[in-house]
């Protein structure tokens, strides 16, 4: 894009971004004056000294000193380029961004917006013309008043062929209007006529509240379909966009939940009961780019769907793009037959609420889904999907959590669970010990405490795939009770990764974990800090104790794994042995069988105490 377009571009989207709401979805803030204060996410600390001034549209951090407008906050936020951040700010504002050699673009973008804002305007009048009293007097028998209708600006299209086309005639010409989806050319090219007729209908906003298409919902007997969407346009993009969205932000935020589900009427009526964090995916499936939508508003998300089959497979369509996109799903069915629209009409919003309180994550869903009339797949078949899922799941705390609770669900050992997933995964498989590596062989850690040098360049090498060692650095760097327990299990020989290792013993040595501007420090200089830190879980304020304790499980697990790996060694070179015949050797062997499976016997009770007093 040249120039004086980029420029434009830049401008229009930053003021279509609201900096509270952007930097809000990420940062509790809270009003101080003119301006909003909360913790810094981009340094360790205590007291709020991250700013965010909504009258100049800057942020600014006191204590790390980085600062700048919406584009700077995503950029740091989300690790991209600028060019990305302005995309992902656009996207999210519904604004297309102008292309190279694509001047014309832009504006034809805008001619269609304005068609659908004059249809909205003209549908929204005519709802509340004489003639629309039928249409009126459907929405009130579905039980909708105001302020909801205004709210989602809930209009009429009158009957007759040609009532939008007369009305928009003299404002854009009508190849505009059939560009928009609102005329549709007759077959004889002899003019236009209108798409939709004698029907109530759903404007469908991007993000910012610019109109992208309609949807209609027929009010005559017989009249077919009873729904009927806009066709696809460069500006209505159904499987990009989430109805109810502008209307929904604040609930989400309040929240941090999204209610989904799949129809208009739903996402009003949820709303008019107070559920004022639903949207809906306007009558199709869950796409993958509604999926990253979702994951950009920073919300977990309630798939609330019909419980027949139709229902419950389009649940389960969803779960592969929102997993895959990061987002914590749970999943709620209503009895066969009611969609949340007709269940709070009859029930009302207090047994939806209570039903809410025990959604079902994506295990039990898996679990329990489809137990009842037509398909019900077998044991193994709803293991292997939960499998298929946890791949879908990059995070790795995230991803072994899931698997902690499929493996409790399912009656199954996480091991088994865990070797299925790496043996499909995505080359993140843990990497096999070569054979006779030895604790003591591992080169020493860089003396004193000057992590600036000395382990940029191991982190090259590779980064550790484990996502238990990797979840223990985090917290040996960021909580006292962590490495203190580290210390006392043996120290840096907990881990496997030389790399960990390295970034570690100097911390060892001086007996505390980094403090936090020795922690900014490294975190802007190593790349595999920062991931670490990503990755957490921040509990502050966790008890010393409870911290420890937590610790010394995860180093625990650690110690089962390098065991069972042990174990299978000295198997292999037994059967080796027997087969030559080599006694001598057989019996070194056998007698470290016998060592290693005590050890982890001993080890499997100490964590079964764990998990016992854990319940
Ligand atoms: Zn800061």
């Amino acid at each position: 894009m040249n120039q004086r377009t980029g420029e434009e571009a830049r401008e229009r989207v930053r003021d279509a971004t609201d900096i509270v709401q952007l930097i809000g979805e990420r940062v509790q803030l809270r009003r101080a004056g003119r301006s909003y204060k909360g913790l810094c996410p981009f340094h360790t600390e205590k007291t709020p000294s991250f700013t965010v001034t909504p009258d100049r549209q800057i942020w600014h951090c006191f204590g790390c000193s980085k600062g700048g407008d919406v584009f700077a906050f995503v950029m740091e936020a989300e690790k991209v380029t600028f060019p990305e951040a302005l995309r992902l700010l656009a996207d999210r504002a519904g604004i297309e961004l102008p292309k190279q050699d694509r001047g014309g673009r832009d504006e034809a973008f805008d001619k269609l917006y304005q068609a659908n804002a004059l249809a909205r305007d003209f549908y929204r009048a005519s709802f509340a013309s004489d003639s629309a009293k039928k249409a009126r007097g459907y929405v009130a028998s579905r039980g909708f008043e105001e302020p909801w209708l205004s709210r989602f600006d809930v209009g009429w299209a009158p009957e007759g062929w040609d009532a939008l086309g007369k009305a928009l005639a003299k404002l854009l010409p009508a190849d505009v209007l059939e560009q928009a989806g609102l005329l549709v050319r007759r077959g004889d090219g002899s003019g236009h006529y209108d798409r939709f007729r004698n029907r109530v209908l759903f404007p469908v906003a991007t993000g910012s509240g610019t109109i992208a298409g309609f949807g209609g919902r027929a009010i005559a007997e017989g009249d077919e379909p009873k729904y009927l969407n806009s066709p696809e346009t460069p500006v209505f993009r159904k499987g990009r966009l989430l109805y109810g969205l502008t209307v929904a932000r604040a609930g989400m935020r309040e929240t941090g939940e999204a209610i989904v589900s799949e129809g208009y009427l739903d996402v009003m009526r949820l709303h008019a009961c107070g559920f004022t964090n639903a949207v809906s995916t306007c009558g199709t499936a869950l796409t993958p780019d509604q999926a990253r939508l979702l994951a950009r508003l920073h919300v977990r998300v309630l798939l609330l769907y019909d419980g027949d089959d139709a229902g419950v497979r389009a649940a389960e369509r969803g779960l592969d793009p929102l997993l895959e996109a990061g987002v914590d799903v749970r999943v709620l069915l209503l009895p066969g037959g009611e969609d949340p629209d007709s269940f709070l009409r009859q029930e009302g919003a207090g047994p939806l609420r209570e039903r809410m309180e025990s959604a079902l994550d994506v295990p039990s869903f898996l679990a329990e889904a489809a137990t009842g009339a037509g398909a019900n797949p077998t044991l193994e078949a709803r293991v292997r999907r939960l499998v298929q899922l946890l791949n879908r799941v990059q995070d790795p705390i995230r991803r072994r959590l899931l698997l902690r609770r499929g493996s409790d669900v399912f009656g199954l050992e996480e091991s088994v669970l865990i070797e299925a997933v790496q043996g499909k995964g995505r080359g993140r498989r843990v990497m096999a010990k070569p054979a006779g590596v030895a604790p003591a062989a591992v080169p020493a850690a860089p003396s004193g405490a000057a992590p600036e040098t000395g382990s940029g360049a191991s982190e090259e090498e590779s980064s550790p795939t484990d996502p238990v060692e990797r979840e223990l650095a985090g917290r040996v760097l960021t909580e006292e009770g962590a490495l203190a327990e580290l210390i006392a299990q043996g120290g840096v020989i907990c881990f496997q990764h030389g790399g960990l290792r390295q970034l570690l013993q100097p911390w060892i040595e001086e007996g505390h974990p980094p403090r936090d501007e020795e922690l900014e420090r490294m975190m802007a200089q190593s790349p595999l800090t920062r991931a670490l830190l990503t990755e957490l879980f921040l509990e502050p304020g966790k008890a010393v104790e409870v911290s420890r304790r937590e610790a010394r499980d995860l180093i625990l697990r650690l110690e089962e794994r390098r065991l069972r790996a042990r174990r299978h060694e000295v198997r292999e070179r037994l059967m080796t042995a027997e087969k030559n015949g080599d006694d001598p050797l057989r019996a070194t062997l056998s007698a470290e069988w016998d060592d290693v499976n005590a050890k982890l016997r001993e080890l499997a009770s100490k964590l079964e105490t764990k998990r016992s007093q854990a319940a």
